[in-house]
């Protein structure tokens, strides 16, 4: 009778910490923890994901290619 209870403390913990471990947040190349605010690695020059930052570069390409 007490499994379900302790499978389901079980899930509660491991979904608390996928969503606080994020935090610290390491570079996936050489490993050194992520300084905050800065977009790249401070040792190895890795370019995080920005959230947000890719709409901002989808522009039209063919707009470019209007002739007049
Ligand atoms: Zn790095």
């Amino acid at each position: 009778m007490l499994w379900p209870l302790l499978f389901a403390g079980f899930l509660v913990v491991v979904v608390a910490l996928k969503y606080l471990w994020p935090r610290a947040e390491s570079c996936p190349q050489c490993a050194s923890p992520r300084e905050a605010g800065h977009p790249l690695c401070s040792s190895c020059g890795w370019i995080y994901e920005v959230p947000g930052e890719e709409d901002d570069d989808y522009g039209d390409p063919e707009e470019e290619e209007v002739r007049y």
